[in-house]
C-alpha cells in the first residue's frame, strides 16, 4: 500500500495478535519478501504493538539511556483522567458528571466490567468485533467449509500445514538453521553482495533494505519502486537514541526469544548474546539518521521521503550496497527509469558501514533478525516461546487459541482467498447496499460542510467540492473477485506431504511474481489494496478512495437492526471520518486524481495550516498524566477526521424528526470505549490516533449542539469556549 498515506486510518486494534514480530506496519510494509521476512512470527497483524510491563523494566541500554519508569501517578491526566489505562479504572472509581468527562461518565460501568479474553490486553467495543472476526475466520478452517474452489483449497491446505505439529516438530529448527548456515559461511563483503543479489529473495534469511512498488505520489497512475530502510529490532529509530521503558521490554522479550531459538540451533547462550549485541550495535549505527515512528506520522513526512532518483543516481547513491542487484536479480524486477529513495541519509550510512570490517556485525544482524522473523514457522516449542514473547510485550497473559493464531497467519499469507471465503460466509449483499447508500448520503451532506467553509476562497472551495465528488468508495468487498484469484499457486496439504516452510516460500515467490507482472504498468485504481478481513476502514489519497472493509462493519459497529441514532454514531461517524481524511493535514496535499499537487491557493493553505497549528497546540495542552503531554503534532489528521465525522452526522441528524440526541452521544462514547494495559498505552504515545477518551471528548466539545443539549457551561470539564475551539471544517 502506499507508503505515503495513513491508509488504514481507524486502526483501533493496533495489534491484537502481534508483538514479537519485527513489526511490519501495513502502511509501511515496503519489503518484497514480506511473506518470509515480515510475516514473521505468528502475528498477522502489523503495526508495531506495545511493550511489556513498562514499570518493571530496568537496566542496560542500547544506546546509552535509561529505561525505568517508576513512581508515576497515572491518574493525574488533565483535563480528563486517562481512562484508557486499565489500572486507572477500579471498582472505587467515582463516576464523573457527564458535563466534566462525558466519555467516562457514559462508559464507567462498561469499563469496570471488562475482563480481558485470554491472550489479549486491550478490549472494548471495537476490539470485541475485531476478536470476533478472528474467531469467525478460525471457524472457516475448523468447520465444514466448502472448498470447491482452487483458492479456498489453497487456504485450507495452508492451514493444515500450520496445524501439522507432528511434521513441524519433526523438522524443528532445521530449515532456519540451513538458512543461517549460508549466512555464517559468508567470508567477505563481496560474498555478502553475491548473497544479497544472487539468492532468490524468498530464500534469503533477512534484508538490509526494503523495496516495494507503490503509487508514485507525483503521478498516482504509475507504480514506482520505493526503497527504504528495513524494520528495526526495536521498531523505532528513536529507541536507539534514547531507549524508552517500552523499548527496554521489547528488547528483553525479543532477545530472550532469539536466544532460545539460537541455542536450539546449536549456539551457546554466550554466542547468542554476542550476536544479539552485534545486531543492536549495527542497528544503532544504521539508525542514527533514520526517520522515527513519530516522524513517519507527521504531515511533512511525504515531502521528506518523496525523493525521485534516476537509475544512474540510485546507482551512485547505493555505493557498494547491492540494492539494485537485489531488486533485479534476487527479486526479478526489470530496471526502471525512476525510483524513490525514501531516506538518502540512511543509505549513505549503510554504504559507509558496508565494509569487510563490519562483516561480522552485518552477518549477525541478518541472523538475529532472520531468526526472530521466522520464529512462528518453527516447531511447537518455538511457537510457545513466541507467544510468551508476545505476552511479555503486550502485557497480556494466557493463550489465544492456536487455531485462531494459525488461521490469522493463513489470512496474512493468502489474504484474498481467505477474504473471499469470509465474505461469502458472513457478509450480505443487503448490508453492502445499505452501507453504500449511507455513504452516498454522508458524502452529500459533506458537500454542505465544504460549501459553508467560510475560511476558504471560492477557488479552493470549488476544488475541494470537485475532490469530494471524485471520491470513490469500496464497500465491504470488491465487486470483481477475479482480480484477486491466485491461479498458478499450489500448496500441498499436510496429508499430501506438504511442508509449511516450503509453502511459505512458494507464497512469497508467487506474490513477488504477481508484482513483477504489474510493475511498470498503469495502476489499476479499482483494485483493492486491503482485503475485507482487515479490521479497519481507510482513505487512500493516491486513489482518492474511501474503504469500509467488511470485517469492520459488523456487530456493535454496524448491524441492520440498529436505530438511526446508533447507526449514525458508529459506522456513520466512521464514514464521515474517512471522507474527512481527504481534507486533513495529509490528505489535503493530494488532488482529486490522487497526485501530490497543490490545489489550494496560497492564502487558503496558510489559513488551513494556522487552523492545524491551533488544533495541534490544543492537543499538546492535554496531559495524559503528569509530565506526559499528548502528542498533537502526529494527531491532527485523525482528530480532524473525528471532528468531521461527528459534524457531518450532527448535520444529518438535524434533518431527522424526533432524533434522540442523548442516545446518539452516548452511543458514540461507547463506540470508542476500551481499556488497555500500560504497555498498550505506551504504544499509543507514538500512534497518530488519540486514546479512546480523547477520541470522544475532544470532538464532542467542539459543537454547540452537544454543549447546549447537556447544558455544559464555562467551568465544566467538557466546556471549550468558542474562541478556543479547534475544528478544521
Ligand atoms: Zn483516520
Amino acid at each position: 500500500m502506499t507508503v505515503y498515506a495513513k491508509v488504514l486510518s481507524i486502526a483501533v486494534v493496533a495489534s491484537l495478535l502481534g508483538g514479537c514480530a519485527a513489526s511490519s506496519s501495513v502502511e509501511y510494509s515496503s519489503s518484497e519478501n514480506s511473506k518470509m521476512a515480515e510475516n514473521e512470527e505468528i502475528s498477522q497483524e502489523s503495526s508495531g504493538p506495545p511493550a511489556g510491563d513498562v514499570t518493571e523494566s530496568e537496566s542496560e541500554d542500547v544506546a546509552g539511556s535509561e529505561g525505568a519508569v517508576e513512581d508515576i501517578d497515572y491518574t493525574t491526566g488533565s483535563p480528563w483522567l486517562c481512562s484508557f489505562l486499565d489500572s486507572n479504572i477500579t471498582d472505587d472509581t467515582q463516576k464523573p458528571d457527564l458535563k466534566d468527562d462525558f466519555f467516562l461518565s457514559c462508559n464507567l460501568e462498561y469499563l469496570q466490567g471488562i475482563q480481558y479474553p485470554e491472550g489479549y490486553s486491550i478490549y472494548g467495543t471495537t476490539e470485541a468485533v475485531a476478536i470476533q472476526t478472528l474467531e469467525d475466520i478460525a471457524d472457516l478452517f475448523t468447520g465444514n467449509t466448502n472448498a470447491e474452489s482452487h483458492d479456498a483449497q489453497l487456504a485450507l491446505n495452508l492451514y493444515s500445514l500450520y496445524m501439522d505439529w507432528d511434521s513441524r516438530n519433526a523438522v524443528g529448527v532445521t530449515p532456519l538453521k540451513e538458512m543461517v548456515d549460508v549466512v555464517e559461511a559468508i567470508d567477505s563483503i563481496d560474498a555478502m553482495s553475491d548473497y544479497l543479489s544472487g539468492t532468490p529473495l524468498e530464500d534469503q534469511l533477512y534484508k538490509l533494505y526494503s523495496f516495494n512498488i507503490e503509487a508514485d505520489p507525483d503521478d498516482s497512475s504509475s507504480g514506482i519502486m520505493v526503497i527504504g530502510p528495513p524494520k528495526l529490532f526495536l521498531d523505532d529509530s528513536d529507541e536507539y537514541k534514547e531507549l524508552t521503558s517500552l523499548g527496554q521490554v521489547k528488547k528483553e522479550a525479543k532477545s530472550a526469544l532469539v536466544s532460545r531459538i539460537m541455542c536450539k540451533m546449536g549456539y551457546t547462550e554466550e554466542m547468542a548474546r554476542e550476536k544479539i549485541e552485534n545486531c543492536l550495535a549495527f542497528e544503532t549505527k544504521l539508525s542514527s539518521q533514520m526517520i522515527s515512528e513519530t516522524g513517519k506520522r507527521a504531515p511533512d513526512y511525504i515531502d521528506r521521503v518523496n525523493n525521485h532518483y534516476t537509475l544512474d543516481e540510485l546507482r551512485r547513491a547505493q555505493g557498494s550496497v547491492p540494492v539494485l542487484g537485489s531488486i533485479k536479480t534476487a527479486a526479478g524486477y526489470p530496471e526502471a527509469d525512476y525510483y524513490i529513495l525514501q531516506e538518502p541519509d540512511w543509505l549513505t550510512d549503510l554504504d559507509s558501514l558496508y565494509t569487510d570490517e563490519n562483516l561480522s556485525e552485518i552477518k549477525d544482524y541478518l541472523i538475529v533478525r532472520g531468526t526472530l522473523s521466522k520464529a512462528g514457522l518453527l516447531d511447537r516449542e518455538c511457537y510457545d516461546w513466541s507467544r510468551e514473547c508476545n505476552n511479555q510485550i503486550n502485557g497480556s497473559t494466557g493463550d489465544i487459541p492456536v487455531e485462531v493464531v494459525a488461521s490469522a497467519s493463513v489470512t496474512d499469507d493468502l489474504k484474498w482467498p481467505v477474504a473471499r471465503l469470509y465474505c461469502e460466509t458472513y457478509l450480505s449483499q443487503d448490508d453492502k447496499d445499505r452501507i453504500s447508500d449511507l455513504i452516498d448520503e454522508i458524502v452529500d451532506e459533506y458537500r454542505g460542510i465544504l460549501e459553508e467553509a467560510d475560511f476558504l476562497t471560492d477557488t479552493t472551495k470549488g476544488k475541494a467540492i470537485e475532490k469530494l465528488n471524485s471520491i470513490t468508495k469500496g464497500v465491504l468487498w470488491p465487486d470483481d473477485w477475479s482480480k484477486y484469484e491466485c491461479s498458478g499457486l499450489d500448496i500441498a496439504s499436510a496429508s499430501d506431504g506438504g511442508k509449511l516452510w516450503e509453502a511459505e516460500s512458494a507464497v512469497s515467490r508467487y506474490d513477488i511474481d504477481q508484482k513483477i507482472k504489474d510493475y511498470l504498468k498503469p495502476i489499476d485504481k479499482d483494485r483493492w489494496e486491503f482485503p475485507p478481513t482487515e479490521f479497519n476502514c481507510g482513505y487512500d489519497p493516491s486513489k482518492n478512495q474511501m474503504m469500509i472493509l467488511g470485517a469492520f462493519a459488523r456487530g456493535d459497529i454496524y448491524n441492520s437492526e440498529m436505530s438511526d441514532e446508533v447507526l449514525y454514531s458508529r459506522l456513520g461517524v466512521v464514514i464521515g471520518h474517512e471522507i474527512s481524511h481527504a481534507f486533513d493535514s495529509i490528505g489535503s496535499q493530494f488532488d482529486k486524481d490522487g497526485n501530490k499537487k497543490e490545489w489550494w491557493t496560497d492564502e487558503d493553505r496558510k489559513v488551513f495550516e494556522e487552523r492545524n497549528e491551533k488544533l495541534e497546540a490544543y492537543l499538546n495542552s492535554i496531559t495524559l498524566w503528569e509530565g506526559q503531554e499528548n502528542n498533537g503534532k502526529i494527531q491532527t489528521g485523525e482528530v480532524c477526521a473525528d471532528m468531521g465525522g461527528v459534524k457531518c452526522m450532527l448535520r444529518l441528524a438535524s434533518k431527522k424528526k424526533d432524533f434522540d440526541y442523548d442516545e446518539f452521544y452516548r452511543s458514540f462514547a461507547n463506540l470508542w470505549a476500551s481499556k488497555a494495559s500500560l504497555n498498550y498505552v505506551y504504544y499509543y504515545l507514538t500512534d497518530e490516533h488519540p486514546m479512546s477518551y480523547l477520541r470522544v471528548n475532544v470532538p464532542l466539545q467542539q459543537y454547540d449542539e452537544f454543549l447546549d443539549f447537556y447544558g455544559i457551561k464555562e467551568g465544566d470539564g467538557m466546556y471549550l469556549s468558542p474562541e478556543s475551539r479547534v475544528t478544521i471544517w
